[in-house]
């Protein structure tokens, strides 16, 4: 099929126009570690990050997807929007893309620094990795879909993930599915693959503001058993945890960097305060 061109395209200094040397030099330059936690299988776990640090998810023990879900730290209303970074950077996201922030807010969170399955590409089904396009796994769907009660989807995770932080099953949004293969069939219908990470893969983000974030790792484990059919059954024995590690960049390479501002639109949406006559006269 012919490409046809993207809508969204960057215009030189837009914050679209993402400063490649600079990330290259935080992904290769000196840091120092400064937590490691492990989200155990079928759970959820969340962490905060300064900003200027990068954060990296990795495969510890082989291949699992995983479900992420972003909040400014100071202001859980700004948190991830995958709709728009499916516009804004692509469906399916690698090194250099970011992930944006809702509206009035509109700001890049993170930009992806490394990508270890960078390499996977487009495979013969139109498949690509660490996909924005589909959802968390969640309890609601799964009772609509099997008449069953399951409390350990990916939403629940990260609903119990953040409670310590005060937040609650409203403030879980729509997530990045890390290193999880997926795509549009011919009769545009979304597919998930079996996961095609090995025991060391891994996805690195730097901290454009202060955060919060959650992971889950999915019930489904690496994806390689199916949730459906006469070879379906708990997929238990895939299931495999990850671990998360954060770490604090050398300052000298942050020399010039300043998180990105909210969008500047002054929020009016047209409207205009109207002041009644009798206190306009008065
Ligand atoms: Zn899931």
């Amino acid at each position: 099929m012919p490409s046809y061109p993207a809508a969204y395209q960057a215009t030189q200094g837009s914050a679209l126009d993402v400063d490649r040397d600079f990330y290259r030099r935080i992904a290769e330059g000196p840091r120092e570690p400064v937590e490691s936690l492990t989200v155990p299988i079928r759970s959820g776990r969340a962490w905060t990050v300064p900003a200027g640090h990068v954060f990296r998810i990795v495969t510890i023990e082989g291949p699992q997807v995983a479900d992420l879900n972003i909040w400014n730290r100071h202001n859980p209303r700004e948190r991830m929007w995958a709709s728009r970074t499916r516009q804004l950077q692509q469906a399916h996201v690698s090194t250099f893309d970011r992930l944006w922030s809702n509206l009035p807010f509109l700001r890049p969170l993170v930009t992806i620094t490394a990508d270890s399955l960078a390499d996977y590409g487009i495979d013969e089904h139109g498949g690509r990795v660490h996909d924005l396009l589909g959802t968390r796994c969640d309890p609601y769907v799964n009772r609509l879909l099997t008449g069953e009660d399951f409390d350990f989807h990916c939403h629940s995770n990260l609903v119990r993930a953040v409670a310590p932080y005060g937040l609650t099953e409203f403030d879980v949004h729509d997530v990045l599915n890390v290193f999880q293969v997926t795509g549009l069939n011919a009769e545009d219908r979304y597919f998930m693959k079996a996961c095609p990470a090995k025991k060391g893969d891994f996805l690195e983000f730097f901290a454009e503001i202060d955060l919060l974030c959650a992971l889950s790792t999915c019930p489904g484990g690496d994806l390689s058993v199916p949730l459906w059919g006469p070879e379906a059954r708990d997929p238990i024995d895939v299931c495999r945890p990850l671990g998360v590690e954060v770490h604090k960049v050398d300052p000298a390479l942050l020399k010039g960097w300043t998180p990105p501002p909210v969008a500047a639109y002054g929020g009016r949406h047209g409207m205009r305060l109207q002041t009644p006559p009798w206190e306009a006269e008065g």
